[in-house]
């Protein structure tokens, strides 16, 4: 049987305005049956963290209304996509599927899921809707893909501008199926209730993402160059909405070109080069999918990392270490699934240098604490600060989180935020001696340097 009848399987792309996929199904006509998978029993799949759980419900929910206000109806499945989309596909009788492409180890999946319905007659199509340059476009002279950010961001814009964002479409035939109920995922926590924090922060969803850029245009971007200092909303806070795909960084590229003061160019070219390093991310992941687990610079893997001494581990996860500038990040994170990237670095090279623990320790709990967790960019900003990713900042830069706060938070608005008892006898001393253990952590890294020669 067929009806003519288009998927759509949305994955971190959860909007209808500028998403080539679904203009696609749309605009080939046809019944259309937007699907969504919770992964997790796929093995190549990362489970989500708690704090993204609890994001996707939000974004879900908003989806599923801006879908329903089109004729839409959005499905929820559960299960590996090599099982339940074919299925689908035998269920609803449909001769094409569309998705936005994805481009980390999943890429697999998707690719061998492509050939297999293909070679069954179906028609699939995979589009460009999360990264404004696909990374495969984008190579040094070698061919080779870039390592270092500023070239790569060179290539990327010299390769043209982004295409402009598709409209949303103005109607959708929506073809209802059988699905799952989304409380019965369980996504949000429960016992503890620990989200108290998220959801006096943020709005998951298109509005709320479209909101928040256009707050920024107006307030963040004029004061973008303090945009290291984490006592100023100088940031977009646009992460999780771009993590999720609610918003295109397509459409963030053209929100800010237009309508901007000419005096603004240079805080708009150093946002949009933020931009860039997402994009860098995932053009390392696309080279190494395995980037949240391996080394980039497979010297490291030589490296002595400390065996994490449980207290000092703790006492880093929940803001207690005893320097200011680490616990306001680190408390910041838990209550509101979010830290400033500023702070996020001094986090992690306190964690990774002082405390000699492996990255992997932290970017797993970047992973479980972050709206933002990001297979590409915690990964490759966790190896950054440790020295052995790609375009790395050298291992021997060891920020001093003293002199940090001292830079970027000279009156102590960050801190005194989340700190409020810092200085005082009721605030722990530091668990670690700042200068012994950098001493320690240089000799630490002679000892891969001599491996290597
Ligand atoms: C240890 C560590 C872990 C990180 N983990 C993540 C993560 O899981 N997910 C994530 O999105 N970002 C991560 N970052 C990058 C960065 O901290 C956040 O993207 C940024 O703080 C988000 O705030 P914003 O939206 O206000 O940023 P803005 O300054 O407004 O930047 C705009 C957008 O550009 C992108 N961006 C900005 N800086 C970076 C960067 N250094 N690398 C990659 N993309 C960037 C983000 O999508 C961001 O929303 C991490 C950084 C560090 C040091």
């Amino acid at each position: 049987m067929s009806t003519n009848a288009s998927i759509v399987w949305l994955r971190d792309d959860l909007r209808v305005s500028d998403n080539p996929a679904l203009t696609a199904a749309v605009e080939r006509g046809g019944p259309v049956v937007v699907v969504y998978l919770l992964e997790e029993q796929s093995p190549d799949a990362r489970p989500l963290g708690g704090a993204s759980r609890w994001w996707l419900h939000g974004s879900l929910t908003a989806l599923a209304a801006d879908l329903a206000a089109l004729g839409g109806t959005l499905t929820l499945r559960r299960g590996a996509p090599e099982a339940v989309i074919p299925a689908l596909v035998s269920e609803t009788g449909a001769d094409a599927v569309f998705w936005n492409r994805r481009y980390g180890a999943m890429r697999e999946v998707d690719a061998a899921l492509k050939s297999r319905l293909t070679d069954e007659g179906v028609v699939v199509a995979s589009f460009a809707g999360s990264l404004l340059f696909e990374p495969w476009r984008i190579t040094s002279g070698s061919g080779d893909p870039y390592k270092v950010f500023t070239p790569f961001w060179r290539a990327c814009l010299a390769s043209g501008d982004p295409r402009p964002p598709l409209p949303a479409p103005t109607a959708i035939d929506g073809l209802a199926v059988g699905g799952d109920e989304l409380d019965d995922w369980t996504l949000l926590p429960t016992r503890p209730d620990w989200a108290e924090g998220l959801r006096a922060t943020w709005t998951p969803g298109s509005t709320g993402a479209h909101e928040r850029l256009e707050h920024f245009i107006e307030h963040g971007l004029p004061l973008y160059h303090r945009r290291d200092e984490p006592g100023v909303e100088a940031t977009s806070r646009l992460s999780p909405h771009l993590r999720f795909g609610e918003l295109s960084p397509h459409e963030v590229w053209a929100r800010v070109h237009q309508s901007i003061a000419a005096e603004a160019a240079a805080n708009r070219a150093k946002f949009l080069s933020e931009i860039g390093w997402r994009e860098f991310s995932y053009a390392i992941l696309f080279a190494r999918p395995d980037l949240g687990r391996q080394n980039f610079r497979r010297e490291f893997d030589a490296f002595p990392w400390g065996q994490p001494d449980a207290g000092q581990l703790e006492a880093w996860r929940h803001g207690q270490t005893g320097i200011p500038i680490v616990d306001a990040g680190m408390r910041e994170l838990w209550a509101t699934g979010y830290m400033h990237n500023r702070v996020r670095m001094i986090v992690a090279s306190f964690l990774t240098k002082n405390l000699l623990v492996d990255w992997r320790t932290g970017e797993e709990w970047f992973w479980d604490t972050l709206v933002d967790a990001d297979e590409a960019s915690n990964a490759a900003s966790w190896q950054w600060v440790a020295g052995s990713g790609a375009d790395a900042a050298p291992y021997f830069r060891i920020f001093n989180p003293v002199l940090q706060a001292e830079k970027f938070d000279p009156r102590g608005v960050y801190v005194n935020r989340w700190v409020p008892e810092a200085g005082t006898p009721g605030y722990p001393e530091p668990i670690v001696d700042l200068k012994a253990s950098r001493a320690e952590a240089l000799a630490a890294y002679e000892a891969v340097k001599a491996a290597k020669a």
